[in-house]
């Protein structure tokens, strides 16, 4: 991935300009470290498995804003979004440590309630709960989580093993979590100092549930499981298609096509995006946190898609040579080169 010359900022360098600079300044040495820096988790040699491992930092403020967001949702979610990163490589979940910096404000009973969000995900996704890090905070709640997953060695999916010609699918809609919190924050500024009125909420239940409860999606990772497909490339949608999809190009050394018209948006996402005048693609292309699993494919798996009845997944584009680049076909049928928005993370 490119990097500005002699960056002299973070804001020049970007979230994922900095990883890469962290990335090529550290080394591993151990046999046992099969992947670094770079993917949806590490991955380590355990014996005749491989475990991965991947972290999440939430801060109060970033990430999350408690006025509307309940502590028990907050909780299922953090788990939940490190978990997707353990599917993202075709693994399964198999512990979480979690670490918390709580400030004064917090009673007993919000912590309580943080947990028992943190232990319904972890119930349902089958992970256990086996330590973490416990510190007071000057500045808001901080939660990071750790996840460790297995998989066999031989099913392990990379961003990086994506082929020309192999098709990209997404599992499910996106844009969704992204015009939820949209909704959140157009009621957080009209009911500021009117205690009296009720959020605007009818009819857009699913949007609030995808920004504020999504879930990690083990039933795909099942499903190809099943149907014997591996994917070339996978990854997690948690900064939006445009992103995600740079990164498996980037990663695979490869180009690619999308169509606009084929990426999957929900009714309700739409309906919101008309509502404040927003295009609902770019709310797909640049959202994120969909936590749907964007994937590449032989072309000859395909079919074996619709040999069992399973989740729906969609076909978006294909990968290409790098030369053609990394690039969107709109309805109208001109081409738009991806643009990663996500990647700008510090600038002010
Ligand atoms: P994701 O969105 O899938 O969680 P990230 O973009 O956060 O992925 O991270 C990409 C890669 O960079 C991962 O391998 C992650 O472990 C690594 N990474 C992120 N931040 C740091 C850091 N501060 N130091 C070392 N590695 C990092
Ligand atoms: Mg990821």
């Amino acid at each position: 991935m490119e990097q500005p010359k002699n960056a002299a900022s973070l804001a020049d360098l970007g979230e994922f300009g900095l990883i890469d600079r962290i990335a090529g300044q550290t080394q591993t040495h151990n046999q046992s470290t099969i992947r670094g820096i770079g993917d949806d988790a590490a991955v380590i040699c355990a014996g005749g498995r491989h475990q991965v491992v991947t972290t999440d930092l939430l801060l109060e403020g970033i990430h999350f804003d408690l006025t509307y967001c309940p502590l028990k949702h907050l909780g299922y979610k953090a788990v939940a979004v490190n978990l997707s990163d353990v599917y993202a490589m075709n693994a399964r979940p198999r512990q979480i440590t979690v670490s918390i910096g709580v400030s004064a404000k917090f009673t007993l009973k919000a912590i309580d309630e943080l947990y028992e969000g943190i232990r319904l995900a972890c119930e349902r996704y089958g992970a256990d709960l086996v330590g973490g890090d416990t510190s007071t905070s000057l500045t808001g709640l901080t939660i990071s989580i750790t996840a460790i997953g297995e998989a066999e060695p031989d099913r392990i999916v990379y961003r990086n093993g994506a082929r020309p010609n192999d098709i990209i699918c997404v599992s499910g809609d996106l844009g969704a979590a992204y015009m939820g919190l949209q909704l959140l924050e157009r009621e957080k500024r009209v009911l500021k100092g009117n205690a009296f009125e009720r959020p605007a909420f009818d009819g857009y239940d699913y949007i609030l549930e995808r920004q504020l409860k999504p879930e990690p999606r083990a039933d795909v990772i099942d499903f190809l499981e099943k149907i014997d497909v591996r994917p070339t490339a996978m990854m997690d949608v948690s900064d939006g298609l445009s992103s995600e999809l740079l990164h498996i190009c980037h990663s695979s050394g490869l180009g690619c096509r999308v169509y606009e018209e084929k990426i999957p948006i929900d009714h309700v996402t739409r309906n919101m995006a008309d509502e404040i005048n927003f295009n609902p693609v770019v709310a797909a292309l640049n959202g994120g946190e969909d936590y749907e699993l964007l994937f590449t494919i032989a072309q000859a798996d395909y079919q074996k898609f619709q040999s069992i009845p399973g989740p729906n997944i969609y076909a978006i584009g294909y990968m290409t040579e790098a030369d053609k680049g990394c690039r969107l076909i709109t309805q109208g049928g001109s081409e738009a080169d991806l643009v990663a928005q996500g990647w700008k993370a510090f600038a002010q």
